[in-house]
């Protein structure tokens, strides 16, 4: 049967998505989310392969920082600084949750501030709780309740496992009163995850993220403390947040179903992130594009093929190479502390690394890539030497 009756829980970026392209189509949507525009903890940040995908990001009136140059460090080493050619843009998460809910109403979704208690796909129209008793069937459920979601279609054959602590990054952080055009990322010594700051319109978002099942958050916020007194940035007046980032392992994103007869799950719910860098906004709103797409052609049993030949395989790769980048030395050093040496120093690495940020670099032809050009890059190091000299 085609699904004509939509339920999405969850009004975040792969809800707010999935809802917009449904409703355009003319399915019947209903989205609930429990706050519906919030300042959902995040960074914020948007490469260049989502804004190109999403034009409206860039072009719309809604306020956003535009960033042209990342300060990457590691340890004590001084900084490299790379100029991006196609910038990133970093929006508050509620002025990008409002925008994209806004969208989605405009296109016929039916919106509602209301938060699913459970979530039952047993009768061939599942059925979705309220907390306040209220009772909701539907066609098809799209569950894009993000990280913290518990709630799974249980009784489904197959039926997803809740992530792992090993599929999960904790993060903590602070909305700072202040101002920088710079985004800044710094990697600490025998540590996978990294601390940030990110400036937005009107404040920074600056916080660190490290494997859930491997660092305690007494461990984190100590780093996180230490980074502010370096940095010059004072906690006073800030907001602190904490949440959680997926960063599934290869495994995680190859075995676990994302569909089932009457469900699907999109997003952070389904574990569509890098875990490398952390960035999931646009994997969320591709892949709620994506299910959109295929619920409205009636055909949603394709969208985990689409999905995976458009990006799952990519962010597999991501997952394989996560604990590699983190682990590894090379020359006599950890990785880390080499990328960032090699981009100090190599205008050839600096674009590479650039590449990355903005999303024009893809992990399948970077190894390649980065071998090709080895020689090069330690030529204009073994040059930037004699030069400092
Ligand atoms: C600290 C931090 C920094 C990050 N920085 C970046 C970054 O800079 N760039 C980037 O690309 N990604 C970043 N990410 C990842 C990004 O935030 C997520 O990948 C993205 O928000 C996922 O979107 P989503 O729609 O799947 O889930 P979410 O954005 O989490 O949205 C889920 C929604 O569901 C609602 N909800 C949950 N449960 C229920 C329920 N039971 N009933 C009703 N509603 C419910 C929630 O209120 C929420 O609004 C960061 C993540 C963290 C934690």
């Amino acid at each position: 049967m085609t699904p004509r009756e939509i339920l999405i829980i969850g009004g975040g970026p792969a809800g707010a998505v999935c809802a917009e392209r449904a409703a355009r189509a003319g399915l019947g949507v209903t989205l609930l989310d429990d706050h519906l525009a919030w300042e959902k903890p995040c960074g914020g940040g948007l490469t260049h392969k989502a804004l190109r995908a999403y034009p409206f990001l860039l072009d719309g009136p809604q306020r956003k920082k535009i960033v042209r140059q990342i300060e990457l460090k590691a340890g004590d080493d001084p900084p490299a600084k790379i100029a991006l050619d196609s910038p990133l843009v970093i929006y508050s998460r509620e002025t990008l949750n409002g925008l994209l809910l806004d969208r989605a109403e405009r296109a016929g979704c039916r919106i509602r501030l209301a938060r699913a208690v459970s979530f039952d796909v047993s009768s061939a129209r599942p059925m979705i709780c309220l907390a306040d008793g209220t009772q909701l069937q539907a066609d098809f459920v799209v569950l894009a309740a993000g990280a913290r979601n518990r709630l799974l279609p249980a009784a489904s054959k197959p039926a997803p496992a809740p992530l792992a602590p090993a599929d999960f990054e904790q993060t903590a952080g602070y909305y700072v009163p202040a101002e920088s055009d710079i985004l800044k990322i710094k990697f600490l010594p025998e540590f996978r995850g990294y601390l940030w700051s990110f400036p937005r319109a009107d404040h920074l978002s600056v916080g660190i993220c490290g494997k859930l099942d491997e660092s305690s958050t007494a461990t984190l916020r100590r780093h996180l403390d230490a980074y502010m007194d370096e940095e010059g940035l004072s906690r006073e007046g800030a907001r602190f947040y904490s949440h959680l980032l997926p960063s599934p392992r290869a495994q995680t994103l190859r075995s676990r179903p994302i569909l089932g007869a009457n469900w699907a799950l999109a997003g952070d719910a389904a574990a569509m992130v890098d875990s490398i860098t952390g960035e999931g906004i646009f994997y969320a709103m591709r892949s709620g594009e994506l299910l959109g797409e295929s619920l409205a052609a009636g055909h949603p049993e394709t969208y985990p093929r689409r999905l995976r030949a458009e990006f799952g395989s990519e962010l597999e790769r991501a997952a394989g190479l996560a604990p590699r980048f983190y682990r590894e030395r090379f020359l006599g050093a950890a990785i880390t502390v080499r990328t960032i040496d090699f981009a100090r120093r190599s205008p050839t690495f600096r674009r590479l690394l650039a590449g990355l940020f903005t999303g024009s670099q893809d992990y399948r032809t970077l190894p390649l890539r980065l071998w090709a050009q080895l020689p090069i890059s330690l030529a204009e190091m073994a040059w930037s030497t004699l030069a400092g000299r």
